[in-house]
Order: structure tokens, then sequence, then C-alpha cells
């Protein structure tokens, strides 16, 4: 069985495998991204502020 990639969303850039985004419900997603952060407080992390994201959890940075 072939191993399932990771993958982000464009829209919230959430990180996760399946067909579709578990966050917004988004299609859109790319298998190239940089890094990743993990958001467990998102209303205190600066950088949770400057990258727009509106939830807790895994998100991509650098998504082309
Ligand atoms: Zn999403």
């Amino acid at each position: 069985m072939a191993k399932t990639k990771e993958k982000a969303c464009k829209i919230c850039k959430a990180v996760y495998e399946g067909d579709k985004c578990p966050n917004c419900g988004s299609k859109e997603s790319t298998d190239s991204f940089k890094g990743k952060i993990f958001v467990v407080n998102q209303e205190k992390s600066e950088i949770a502020k400057k990258m727009n994201l509106n939830s807790n959890g895994e998100f991509a940075i650098k998504t082309r």
C-alpha cells in the first residue's frame, strides 16, 4: 500500500492527508511546501497572526 502523502491546503495552509482539507473543506492543495509549524494557541501566536491562521493545528510554510 502506498504511503499517504502529506499535503498543504492552498487556502488555509493546513497540513493534512486525504482528499480534502479538514479545516476549510477545500480540495485546493499542494505538496510543495518548505516546512510546517504547529500552532497550539492561535490567538497568542505571532506567527499565526503573520500567516493569518484562523485555528490551531499543523500548518505549512512557504507553499508554492
Ligand atoms: Zn484548508
